[in-house]
């Protein structure tokens, strides 16, 4: 009998270098280390640093040096996003000659200001669910020579998804395998829910939703464990890996880790830093019981 080699599970932890490591990171790195352990596979780690206006080397540093101290080893060398733009800017550019991705003008403010005037008269603006308004119609519908001549004045621009034609192009119905500490088993995807999101911003050649699918097919990743903030965001991942042709990941989103206050961990909240329970003399072995592992 031929024997069909079983493909190597392989897990991320795939943090932003833009500022500390809290305690929410420390419990996604053991989780990701020991259930890659645990399944014979591969823990890789990824440095998210699209945003090259709030990454710094420091930052990264000490990710580096908190994942050591707590005694996890990752396959190197980690991938780091800044180093492959070109591959973010191939995946948009193949959604941009599908016409699933439109360049858009309007700045954050020129939103804001449409939505404080919208919600006035006690009207709701909709909303993604993360609580961020959805974007306006208006660049959607302009002619392809009215955008043309937008792009040739050098007017500044982020590319979306045409999100209604973006569904139309997808196999559907679309959803995920889910194992995490939420709703569990398949769980369907509503892509729609976020409207036309961001794929490449004005400011960096891609953005975390396009660069986070191309790296999970890029670097072979089987299963994606991370926190439930980012639950519903598989939904959007799911319709980019199905339309730029992408293997479709396991998914477990875990519990977070709260603060004293009951509210989610923030890395401007040093307090709660890795670094800062190592220098008051916590030990790795302590703080894993600190987040309840
Ligand atoms: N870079 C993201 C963060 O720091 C995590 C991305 C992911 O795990 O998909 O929140």
């Amino acid at each position: 009998m031929i024997e069909i080699p079983r493909q190597k599970p392989k897990f991320r932890f795939a943090p932003s270098p833009n500022g500390t490591l809290h305690l929410g990171h420390a419990l996604s790195a053991i989780l990701n280390h020991d259930m890659a352990a645990e399944a014979g596979g591969d823990f890789l780690l990824r440095i998210e640093d699209i945003d090259q206006a709030r990454c710094t080397p420091d930052f990264e540093e000490g990710i580096y040096r908190d994942l050591s101290w707590l005694g996890l080893s990752w396959q190197q060398p980690a991938r780091r996003q800044s180093e492959h733009f070109p591959a973010y800017q191939q995946a948009l550019q193949t959604l941009i000659a599908r016409g699933l991705v439109y360049p858009a003008f309007l700045t954050r403010g020129e939103v804001k200001s449409r939505v404080a005037a919208f919600e006035a008269d006690g009207k709701s603006w909709p909303r993604d669910p993360d609580g961020t308004p959805l974007y306006p119609m208006d660049d959607r519908e302009r002619s392809d020579a009215e955008r043309q001549g937008l792009l040739a004045s050098g007017m500044k621009h982020a590319w979306r998804l045409d999100m209604e034609r973006a569904l139309a192009a997808a196999d559907q119905p679309l959803h995920w395998q889910e194992s995490g500490d939420g709703e569990t088993g398949t769980i369907p995807a509503d892509p729609a829910a976020w409207g036309d999101v961001v794929l490449s911003r004005s400011d960096a050649p891609s953005s975390y939703h396009l660069s986070v699918v191309v790296d999970d097919a890029v670097q072979g990743i089987t299963h994606v464990v991370r926190g439930l903030d980012l639950f519903h965001a598989t939904s959007i991942h799911r319709l980019l890996q199905t339309l730029l042709g992408l293997p479709e990941p396991l998914y477990h989103h875990h519990r977070l880790v709260l603060g004293e206050d009951g509210k989610k961990l923030s890395k401007s909240m040093g307090d709660t830093g890795i670094a800062e329970w190592r220098r008051r003399g916590l030990s790795p072995a302590e703080l894993r019981r600190r987040i309840g592992l």
